[in-house]
């Protein structure tokens, strides 16, 4: 007779097909069984036409990278397991020993600390550029240059570059260059999420996302995506990422396809709280400037105006010089509903000191201490009650 532990494994039911509902399954594997030794030595997972390991893609994560490579209007997608793996998957795919990476000064911290600690050591060199400055973007750009990250707008700070112009400075020094050697440009599109612009129409290579932001939404997932238009250039990254084994799960797969589903919606109540905020904000004593794209006179306004269409959940206040950092800290442990803590885009409003001449090598304008604001879905009334209830702590003059 056959052994329990094995009928429990070999069992005879089979689920009925027919099942028809929105969500697609969550499939999980690490083994994916073949019929036969001769299907084991074709079947193929690169062009998505078989399965052939878990870590090699299931029916549900490759659901989620088709449906995130239409979200942003490019052609392929390869899912990693958090946003900043997706941003180091892009640099490892792309730069070699002696190659040099340019970075936007305000580009998110942890892509800065990549290329300082790993990529250093390995012989791959960087530089920072002014993202608000193409003319700085052309003088920096070498023999040697082989990727040029972009943001838009810079996540702390949050000016909004002239991404085509910036993409122009790449095209023309590309134009005298081996397609070997021609540098590439990426974006790092988690503020646009594929909602605000089209990275593609505005003439990137490959759009990077941390997909634990808008398209989960939920706060409780970390996924990042890069997205192309371009096979070579997907293939690079399907092969690097093969070799590094970056999988995401079924059930984290899940959470993202749930979230995709509001994405839009989302976005936009995200974006009006914001801008109400953030002009409310303006309007208060010991306000230096409001940075926010949305806002005139925040920088890159123009540009944002040209080429988005929605600003998303953040904005970054500066404060008067004369306010002291310790009460920009107690006006933070005042907050209620602002919950402190990294992130955005999920349900709950977050916010965050930074110091910001410490995180860039170009010279920063302003005195006072900055506060990033992330607005999540609450209303916006009493968003604004609670940032007013904490103001007094700021004791501005
Ligand atoms: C959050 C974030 C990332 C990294 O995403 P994780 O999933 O947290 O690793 C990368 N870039 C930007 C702009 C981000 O905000």
């Amino acid at each position: 007779m056959t052994q329990r532990s094995t009928t429990l494994i070999h069992h005879p039911y089979q689920a009925p097909e027919g099942f028809a509902a929105l969500a697609p399954a969550v499939h999980k594997a690490s083994t994916v069984f073949f019929p036969n030794v001769h299907a084991l030595r074709t079947q193929e997972w690169k062009d998505k036409s078989g399965y052939t390991y878990g870590l090699h893609g299931t029916p549900t994560t490759f659901v989620l990278e088709e449906r995130i490579a239409t979200l942003e209007g490019g052609q392929y997608c390869v899912l990693a397991p958090s946003g900043l793996s997706a941003l180091a998957l892009v640099d490892m795919a792309f730069l070699c020993c002696g190659d040099e990476l340019l970075i936007p000064d305000n580009a998110y911290g942890p892509n800065v600390a990549f290329a300082e600690g790993e990529l250093a050591q390995w012989g791959i060199t960087h530089r920072r550029y002014n993202p608000m400055d193409p003319a700085d973007l052309a003088a920096k750009l070498s023999s040697a240059t082989r990727l040029v990250w972009l943001e838009a707008p810079g996540s702390v700070t949050l000016e909004y570059p002239d991404l085509p112009a910036l993409v122009a400075v790449v095209q023309a020094a590309n134009a005298g260059r081996l397609a070997e050697r021609r540098v590439i440009t990426a974006l790092d599109n988690t503020w646009g999420a594929g909602v605000a612009f089209g990275a593609f129409n505005l003439g990137v290579d490959v759009s990077m996302q941390a997909l634990t932001k808008y398209p989960s939404g939920g706060a409780d997932v970390l996924m990042g995506s890069v997205v192309t238009r371009d096979a070579a250039l997907h293939q690079a990254l399907l092969m690097c990422h093969m070799r590094l084994g970056l999988g995401v799960s079924g059930n984290d797969a899940e959470l993202v396809l749930r979230g995709l589903h509001t994405l839009d919606l989302r976005y936009h109540a995200h974006d009006l709280a914001t801008r109400q905020l953030a002009q409310w904000v303006q309007s208060q004593p010991g306000v230096a400037q409001v940075l926010h794209p949305a806002l005139p006179g925040s920088p890159g306004h123009a540009a944002w105006a040209r080429d988005a269409k929605a600003a998303g959940c953040l904005f970054s206040v500066v404060f008067d010089a004369a306010i002291a950092q310790a009460h920009i800290d107690a006006f933070l442990d005042r907050l209620q509903r602002f919950k402190l803590g990294w992130s955005w885009a999920g349900p709950v409003s977050l916010c965050a000191p930074y110091h910001v001449s410490a995180m860039r090598t170009q010279p920063w304008p302003h005195a006072g201490g900055l506060v990033r604001f992330a607005v999540g879905l609450e209303a916006v009334s009493d968003l604004q009650a609670d940032l007013q209830q904490a103001w007094p702590a700021l004791q501005v003059g």
